[in-house]
């Protein structure tokens, strides 16, 4: 029996495939430290598990608003107001099952067939295959390490066509963690402004922010911007609360409420139990965070220094986000037993196989020549990884 054909366009999300592949390598006694998919080892903030836990006690078990509670909006519109600068109203939030989920309505409103979405690379691994499943083209800009891989307004503006219907802003960024200040979305604010397509803020990992940095919504810019923008963001990170799947998307009336409608035909309302817990994180959840965050920089400076001291990697000191992205060509086209390193790819395969560490290669976000490597592990975890990374390099000659 044949499939749908829009499937021949895409594959899994490889950060999950190496997640089950490592487990799995796991559950037969291999011993693997965890170092690929990108998820607090925290657990969910307490005030988010309260609330779920009296949500049950109470009897709120039942369907809500397919878009979210007015309770959880609520919430939304007063973090927007008070974290960002963005003043909306209600029917400019929806709720969904997680940012992937909301990031996957957004293509599905806005992206059809014949055109073009720009997605600057290294990107996050589901915006492609998201745009191609709505029929869509996504449209890559290559950045540069030595740029801090931002995109310069020169990329910007070669990639852009008259069939460019959107863009994907990811600041900080999964993989890089490269941050897009305030005067580096000015850079770009020109042609943004005037151009006639829509942008997509993806700002989950807004507090993930070290050495004193700090987070700007594109959207808070100018009222100009905001009104072409959906900023998305969502409790999976910063709440520790990947499980709980509540994620969320600001934007102009028309397209929240045209994802309201997508959901309602497709999932209806995200948990109700969740969507309890994400307004009690959401409000009382700070000093959660910020112990959080404040761990996450220890751990980030250590990896930082511990791959800089390892031969052949090199590896920038990402100012946000819980993951490094160190530049391993030094160990490519290197050989040890039935190994031949031709790719970040390869390297990934034998850090998995023979040195029992899992990272993700850098081509799963358009960016071979790197490994994205999660910190957002126990310390034990990572500097095991750590001495298993650089024993297994040295196999290599
Ligand atoms: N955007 C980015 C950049 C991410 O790294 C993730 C993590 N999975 C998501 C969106 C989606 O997160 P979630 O669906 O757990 O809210
Ligand atoms: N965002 C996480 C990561 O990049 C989770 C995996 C996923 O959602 O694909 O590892």
């Amino acid at each position: 029996m044949k499939l749908a054909s829009r499937l021949e366009k895409i594959k899994p999300s490889p950060t999950m495939v190496v997640d089950a592949k490592a487990k799995h390598l796991i559950s037969q006694g291999v011993d693997i430290t965890l170092l690929g998919l990108g998820e607090p080892d925290f657990g969910s903030a307490q005030v988010a598990c309260d609330a779920g836990v009296e949500a049950i006690r109470t009897g709120l078990t039942k369907y809500t608003p397919p878009s979210g509670t007015d309770e959880l909006k609520t919430a939304i519109v007063e973090k927007f107001k008070q974290e960002n600068g963005l003043d909306y109203i209600k029917q400019e939030i929806i709720v969904s099952c997680g940012a992937k989920h909301t990031l996957y309505n957004i293509s599905q409103v806005l992206f059809e067939e014949g055109d073009e979405v720009i997605v600057p690379a290294p990107y996050w691994v589901s915006y492609p295959d998201q745009i191609l499943l709505a029929g869509a083209q996504p449209v890559f800009i290559e950045t540069q390490e030595d740029d801090g891989f931002l995109m310069t307004p020169e990329n910007l503006k070669k990639a852009i066509t008259p069939r460019t219907k959107g863009i994907i802003l990811n600041s900080p960024s999964n993989p890089t963690g490269a941050i897009y200040t305030r005067k580096h979305y000015e850079a770009l604010a020109e042609l943004l402004r005037s151009a006639p397509f829509w942008i997509i803020s993806d700002e989950i990992y807004e507090k993930f922010l070290y050495d004193g940095a700090g987070h700007t919504s594109i959207a808070a810019l100018d009222p100009a911007l905001k009104e072409k923008t959906i900023v998305v963001n969502g409790v999976s990170k910063a709440y520790s609360m990947t499980g709980w799947r509540i994620g969320y998307a600001a934007g102009p009336k028309e397209i929240i409420q045209a994802m309201g409608m997508v959901q309602s035909q497709s999932t209806s309302n995200p948990s109700s139990i969740s969507q309890k817990a994400a307004a009690a994180a959401l409000k009382h959840g700070h000093p959660f965070v910020e112990g959080m965050v404040k761990e996450f920089e220890e751990r980030r400076n250590l990896m930082v220094k511990g791959l800089n001291g390892i031969k052949g990697i090199h590896c920038p000191t990402p100012p946000g986000s819980f993951y490094v992205f160190p530049n391993v060509k030094g160990a490519l086209g290197k050989k040890y037993a039935q190994w031949t390193i031709h790719s970040s790819l390869d390297l990934a395969s034998f850090l998995l196989e023979e040195g029992g560490v899992a990272t993700i290669p850098g081509e799963a976000f358009g960016a071979p020549g790197y490994l994205r490597i999660s910190y957002a592990s126990p310390r034990e975890a990572l500097i095991k990884g750590l001495q298993k990374i650089e024993t297994a390099l040295l196999k290599l000659t």
